[in-house]
């Protein structure tokens, strides 16, 4: 049978015999990061109205910012939700220049492309957080646990108040509260290496790409232009004692330390490995930056299982709270948002459709463990490769 011609540029919004059955499920995203936030994004656009993303940190909290590479994948994502590269995308050079380095100077440069872009932290959090109706992002909601009300899965929350939900999305990060309570037994366990990170308004000068230096043992430094100046990341080897004395508790229970956790010590501990390591300019760059946080490296049993029944409802974990995976996989970010794609389509075709719940979630964690757990694996080889412990 002939199709009928469309015109370039007037394709038909798809028409449905069916639409959605029944009463609209409840879902709660428990986690207002990248993950959750594009979570409850894709969810709306997809029709479901009752999404509520309960967010631990109070709406003033500062939160980190650091450099990360989107592939093409993900970035087809944000361009479906409309929201459009040149809000959250740094620059749009594609080239990643890696230079070993010895003794503080360069001995061999090469040249290759990312499959994709780099953005911050910030930048795309705002991008995403901005585009939620009012009312659907809850801050200052800390989950503490979820048990069952009828046979409902039941959030409960710091402050003592709870919340009824069909479907509870856990995006709750590395530490998250939802993999504690529905996968005790993964652990996260410190890889011995810290991302200290840093923040200054000066010295992009001309650059223009993401500059990788291999400095040596355990030592690498990542250096981007930013729009207002440079983020740069130093990988540096420390002992679980020195994390403590350098930001005021262990890396299990400081899994992000920001501006003010970083002390005079950790301070001068970077100062003076970059002194030591990096060619003049980006030790100086380093040294003259105010702004700096630090992030423990964290490995993690790879994941089983993403999807659990609780009650007559579904709890799932996605983005870091199902798998952090150490930072030089450039994948963590990727794959949450990945991953809330494929959950969309799921709650999409079971409520519109009529397709198998349990079964549609399953496929769904068939489809998305593999690329969790093989960046969980690839981690520790990589941080092997710099000098970091394996
Ligand atoms: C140095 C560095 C470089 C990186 N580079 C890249 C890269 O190039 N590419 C890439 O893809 N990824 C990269 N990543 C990883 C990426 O930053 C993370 O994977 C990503 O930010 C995780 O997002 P998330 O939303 O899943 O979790 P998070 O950003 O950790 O968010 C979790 C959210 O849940 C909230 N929360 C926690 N507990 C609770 C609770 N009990 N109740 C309610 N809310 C709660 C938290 O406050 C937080 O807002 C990098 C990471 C680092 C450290």
């Amino acid at each position: 049978m002939s199709q009928p011609h469309i015109p370039p540029g007037h394709a038909p919004r798809p028409t449905y015999a069916s639409h959605p059955r029944g009463p609209q499920p409840r879902i709660a995203v428990v986690g207002g990061s990248l993950t959750g936030a594009t979570t409850a994004l894709l969810l709306l656009q997809a029709g479901f109205d009752h999404i509520t993303v309960y967010e631990a940190a109070p709406a003033a909290a500062p939160r980190g910012g650091g450099l990360i590479g989107l592939e093409h994948p993900a970035l087809d994502v944000l361009d479906r939700l409309g929201i459009d590269q040149s809000e959250f995308i740094t620059n749009t050079s594609e080239t990643v220049i890696e230079v070993t380095v010895r003794a503080r100077q360069p001995i061999h440069t090469t040249r290759r492309r990312y499959p994709g872009r780099s953005t911050t932290w910030s930048l795309l959090h705002h991008a995403l957080t901005r585009r939620l109706p009012d009312g659907v992002l809850q801050t200052g909601r800390r989950l503490t646990h979820l048990d069952q009300h009828h046979r409902q899965p039941r959030l409960r929350f710091g402050d003592d108040s709870h919340a009824l939900a069909d479907l509870v999305v856990f995006a709750d990060g590395r530490s998250s509260t939802g993999r504690r309570l529905l996968d005790p037994r993964r652990r996260l366990h410190y890889a011995g290496y810290v991302a200290h990170r840093g923040h200054t308004p000066t010295g992009s000068g001309t650059m223009r790409d993401f500059l990788r230096l291999e400095a040596g043992t355990g030592c690498q430094y990542n250096v981007a232009p930013v729009p207002d100046g440079l983020d740069w990341t130093l990988y540096l080897d420390c002992s679980p004692a020195d994390y403590t004395h350098r930001f005021g508790a262990p890396p299990q229970r400081r899994m992000f330390a920001m501006p003010h956790h970083v002390s005079a010590a950790a301070r001068a501990h970077v100062d003076i490995r970059a002194a030591q390591v990096l060619p003049a300019p980006h030790a100086a760059t380093v040294h003259a930056t105010t702004t700096r946080m630090a992030v423990p490296v964290m490995d993690i049993d790879a994941p089983t299982r993403m999807v659990w029944p609780v009650g007559a409802g579904w709890a799932v974990l996605l983005g870091d709270a199902l798998a952090p995976v150490r930072p030089h996989t450039a994948r963590g970010a990727n794959n949450g948002i990945e991953q809330a794609a494929a959950l969309t389509a799921v709650f999409t075709q079971h409520h519109r459709w009529d397709a198998d719940l349990p079964t549609a979630l399953h496929g769904w964690q068939r489809r998305c463990l593999p690329d969790a757990v093989t960046a969980v694996r690839q981690g520790p080889p990589l941080g092997a490769h710099l000098g970091n412990h394996p």
